[in-house]
């Protein structure tokens, strides 16, 4: 009898992606994008009193390149939508985007022509933290739970490209 017929089913596979999603979520360096008042109370997880450095993620990434997690603190005007997604297309896969504060989430306050009304129209998103602005401690529980998503994330899916054809099917039914 092999080794695998002796093992439980899927035993091999499940630890190879658990040690992976386990390297991924201990080593995530985010690119910063901070666009408003929310972007301070993001600032603030880097010091001693929040210490964002026990996660492994006190490199806030100055390149896109090496940036794993975008962190959008704050409300997303028509203008920089463009550049927020060509930075997100900079970053290498896989990558997880965080809308930080309801203007981020959904426009917010600002239900204007001038503001997207959720970032989610230009970047997928993973992780909608409420708030205004969400306090340091409510971050670093959101990075928590994408910590959460990201060890259970199985290897080599295109998770932008999955995710459309999940909407696209609900859509045709
Ligand atoms: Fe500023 Fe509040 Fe909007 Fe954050 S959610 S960018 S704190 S107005």
């Amino acid at each position: 009898m092999g080794l695998e017929e002796k093992l439980p089913s899927g035993f091999l596979l499940s630890t190879v992606e658990a040690a992976a999603g386990w390297v991924r979520k201990a080593s995530m360096w985010p690119a910063t994008f901070g666009l408003a008042c929310c972007a301070i109370e993001m600032m603030a997880v880097g010091t001693p009193d929040y210490d964002i450095a026990r996660f492994g993620m006190e490199r806030f990434s100055a390149t896109p390149r090496q940036a794993d997690l975008m962190i959008v603190a704050g409300r997303v005007s028509q203008k920089m939508a463009p550049v927020l997604r060509q930075v997100y297309d900079q970053m290498p896969d896989p990558k997880w985007v965080i809308a930080m504060g309801v203007c981020a989430s959904s426009g917010g306050m600002f239900n204007n022509y001038a503001i997207v009304q959720g970032v989610d129209h230009v970047v997928p998103v993973d992780i909608y933290l409420p708030g205004c602005p969400p306090r340091p401690q409510m971050l670093l529980n959101a990075i928590i739970e994408l910590h959460k998503q990201i060890q259970t994330t199985p290897l080599g899916v295109n998770r932008e490209a999955a995710a459309r054809a999940a909407e696209e099917a609900a859509l045709r039914e």
